[in-house]
């Protein structure tokens, strides 16, 4: 039986940082094999061969997504069907076999559930979710382990940006890139992560939030922030970096030009020009964890562009407003994107 007791915890404090829950949910499959039935269990640490190839060769892939308290009182998952068949997509490129859609939704809704004590109160942050798939089977040569391990955690977080709904200040890196054509850019893969760590903490270290990735190629078209997808605004045109192949395919990207095509906004998935986002009117990138930010300021090489006077602009508010209004059911579920927990 799932705790029902309110746990010890500040939920006015909450950052976007890990807290042990209660549950977590996992399953295995050998390789050329089925996924066996996963289990619920205790959160505990993992026991796995220092041979395993996700250790040794970084054979793995995450995902990321929230459940929130509707203003209702019901638990919800935002589009958990996009998670379940990225990973498929993710798996496939990695060598893995792929989790069923079935079984990753009832893995995510059960281990929510199990946790739902930890689900902060509307407004006040989520319950992350994150599914991970790894080769946890020993193997020396590079090649596709043995064994899988498929396991989803929780962790209430509060905001992603220290600064709230304040515009970042971000800079455009002139010497890393995060992906490159033919590699593995577009999906969830472990290995994405770690390298973009020292240029991030950098950013962060001169005053910027984070920094803005362009293409490995021309280095001239913004392809991402961070670990979010980038956005601007001109002449009441809304672009996006199309996906390439090297843009990580974001379920926050595709709502919002989902929304923002359906409100009358011309959308544009195309290659954004570094200097035309310099002159656009808004800009902002999107994402589970970050949601919608606003973004106020980039600097890119000796020339600095401020969008809107620094503050949020108008579009970018109101798709801001309106996706959180259907996340947290205080609009209708008008794309079906909603599915109910509890
Ligand atoms: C997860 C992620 C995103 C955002 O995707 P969402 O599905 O909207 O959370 C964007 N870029 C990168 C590199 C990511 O890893």
């Amino acid at each position: 039986m799932p705790d029902d007791t309110e746990p010890e915890i500040d939920w006015d404090s909450l950052t976007f940082s890990f807290t042990q829950t209660d549950r977590m949910y996992m399953a295995k499959c050998e390789i050329g094999g089925e996924w066996e039935k996963g289990a619920m269990k205790d959160f505990e640490d993992l026991v796995i061969s220092p041979a395993a190839g996700v250790l040794n060769y970084g054979q793995g892939l995450f995902e990321g997504l929230k459940a929130q308290r509707a203003s209702d009182g019901s638990i919800v998952l935002f589009r958990p069907q996009q998670n379940a068949r990225r990973a498929q997509e993710g798996a496939r490129r990695l060598g893995m076999p792929p989790v069923p859609e079935e079984m990753f939704l009832d893995a995510v809704i059960s281990t929510v559930r199990e946790n739902s004590r930890w689900v902060p109160p509307m407004g006040k942050g989520a319950l992350y979710i994150r599914p991970l798939l790894m080769g946890s089977g020993p193997i020396l040569g590079v090649a596709p382990a043995p064994e899988y391990t498929f396991l989803v955690f929780t962790s209430p977080v509060g905001p992603y940006f220290k600064g709230g709904i304040t515009p970042t200040s971000l800079r455009v890196s002139d010497k890393f890139h995060r992906a490159a054509p033919g590699g593995s850019g577009g999906v969830k893969a472990i290995g994405n992560y770690a390298p973009g760590m020292i240029p991030s903490k950098m950013a962060k270290k001169e005053g910027y939030s984070e920094i803005i990735y362009l293409d490995a190629v021309n280095h001239r078209y913004i392809e991402e922030v961070g670990a979010a997808n980038f956005f601007c605004v001109k002449d009441g045109v809304v672009s996006t970096p199309a996906l390439t192949g090297t843009i990580l395919p974001g379920v926050t990207r595709s709502s919002i030009i989902e929304l923002a095509s359906s409100r009358g906004y011309e959308v544009r998935e195309e290659k954004v020009d570094v200097e035309y986002a310099m002159e656009a009117d808004e800009c902002f990138c999107v994402g589970t964890a970050a949601v919608v930010s606003s973004i106020g300021k980039i600097e890119y090489g000796d020339k600095v562009s401020e969008f809107n006077g620094g503050e949020v602009g108008p579009v970018t508010r109101q798709l801001y407003e309106e996706l959180t209004a259907i996340q947290q059911r205080r609009a209708p579920d008008e794309f079906g994107w909603i599915t109910e927990v509890e």
